[in-house]
């Protein structure tokens, strides 16, 4: 352990993993869990898309793309924001990476020096923190709440801004609220950035198609904006593609050719087989898409099924969120309470507790920076979601 870095022993495991594992543990153990802990469609990946893909392989497309992506993927991310975002990009501000997880990386090891500040309102996604940290940038949380459905003001971001900001990292929707920004609250965040030429917004938009309630609107639509924009997104959420490992990022050019050099020498270009499946998925129109369609009509019939049996549950209060799978409500109600030797203090515990007692794993709020709170995934089928459910009620029922 001692012979590890200290940046390696200063980072914490991606706790959304962690209860993953455990639940993937106790299952190996003949334990019937439900993990509702990680954030992940249950859906397979699109009939064409997987076509695409056989056809890459027959075709023998098995050999190292260039670092940054093959020209006809940028071209189709290219396009696919136009299309979808109203957004003018060029191929050579195009950046493909293993993952959006991937792509924020690249982009936060080439922009923050050690001491930078990066603004990150609260909850947030948890690994923000921990590769700020690697970088060793310091991060620095704007707390929100149920009042403001979970979205910074501009007056906090304003608040919240030093000499030492180099960035705001968010994503809308939201993991783990599901909060949607408005166009008119991005341009009011906007607007507060633009007057710090030297700071960025990382803008997550990966839940960009799990949206229920209204339009994704991305904040580099903004051109008094959009130089200092990195527009980050992916094809795991949208088009069920999360083992594929594909994520791409928008950005000047200046930082686009930066995260190319330091790609091409921590892991070279993603997967060839993966970058043609994403380029059929970049050329579906989401909005003609009968199974990205369908993904969401379901996701859309969960979240009120979810809804409705939350509020039979004393003690939880919770909003309605807007897109992304996640419910994120506020349990504190049981925090002091017991079940025979059992104390619960905290979101670990009572996530430690609906593992063993219910058999359900979830994610303690901590890990997004609202110890309040637990994560619910409803990226689960109806039936699994009742039973988890009702194996949630049963066991806090029994807290006293
Ligand atoms: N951002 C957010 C908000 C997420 O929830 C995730 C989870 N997958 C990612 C980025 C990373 O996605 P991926 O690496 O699978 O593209
Ligand atoms: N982003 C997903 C989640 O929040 C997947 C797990 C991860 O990559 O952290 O659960």
């Amino acid at each position: 352990m001692e012979l590890l870095a200290q940046r390696i022993r200063n980072l914490s495991e991606s706790e959304t993993l962690a209860m993953t594992r455990k639940s993937r543990e106790m299952k190996e153990r003949g334990i019937d869990v439900i993990n509702l802990s990680i954030g992940e469609p249950d859906f397979n990946t699109p009939e064409e898309i997987k076509e695409a893909a056989k056809k890459a392989i027959d075709e023998n497309k098995t050999h190292y793309p260039p670092v940054a992506g093959y020209p006809e993927l940028k071209k189709a991310i290219a396009a696919k924001l136009k299309r979808d975002n109203d957004l003018d990009y060029t191929p050579d501000q195009i950046v493909v990476s293993a993952g959006a997880k991937h792509t924020i990386a690249n982009t936060i090891i080439c922009l923050v020096e050690p001491g930078d500040e990066v603004i990150i309102p609260a909850p947030y996604w948890v690994s923000y923190k921990e590769i700020i940290k690697l970088a060793r940038g310091k991060s620095v949380i704007i707390n929100t709440t149920a009042d403001t459905d979970f979205k910074m003001t501009p007056e906090q971001l304003k608040a919240a801004i030093t000499p030492k900001t180099k960035a705001l990292i968010f994503s809308s929707p939201c993991n783990p609220t599901g909060s949607v920004y408005s166009k008119d609250e991005l341009f009011a965040i906007a607007k507060v950035v633009a007057e710090h030429k030297n700071m960025f917004i990382l803008s997550d938009e990966i839940y960009e198609l799990i949206n229920f309630e209204c339009k994704h609107e991305s904040i580099a639509q903004f051109d008094f904006i959009k130089d200092q924009v990195v527009t980050i997104n992916g094809v795991s959420k949208g088009f069920a593609m999360t083992g594929w490992r594909l994520g791409y990022m928008a950005a000047p050019v200046w930082l686009a050719k930066a995260c190319d050099k330091l790609q091409g020498q921590m892991t070279s270009a993603t997967c060839s087989i993966s970058q043609y499946a994403a380029m059929e998925a970049m050329r579906t129109d989401p909005k003609k898409s009968l199974p990205v369609r369908d993904m969401v009509f379901t996701f859309r019939k969960r979240r009120k099924l979810v809804l409705e049996v939350l509020k039979t549950i004393s003690g939880i209060k919770t909003n309605m969120p807007k897109g992304a799978f996640y419910f994120f409500p506020d349990v504190s109600w049981y925090y002091g309470k017991k079940n025979e030797d059992k104390v619960i203090e905290n979101a670990s515990d009572l996530s430690m507790y609906l593992l063993e007692e219910a058999h359900v794993a979830v994610v303690p709020g901590d890990a997004f920076g609202n110890p309040d709170c637990i994560r619910i995934s409803y990226a689960a089928s109806i039936e699994l979601l009742i039973e988890a459910l009702n194996r949630i009620k049963k066991a806090l029922a029994k807290l006293n």
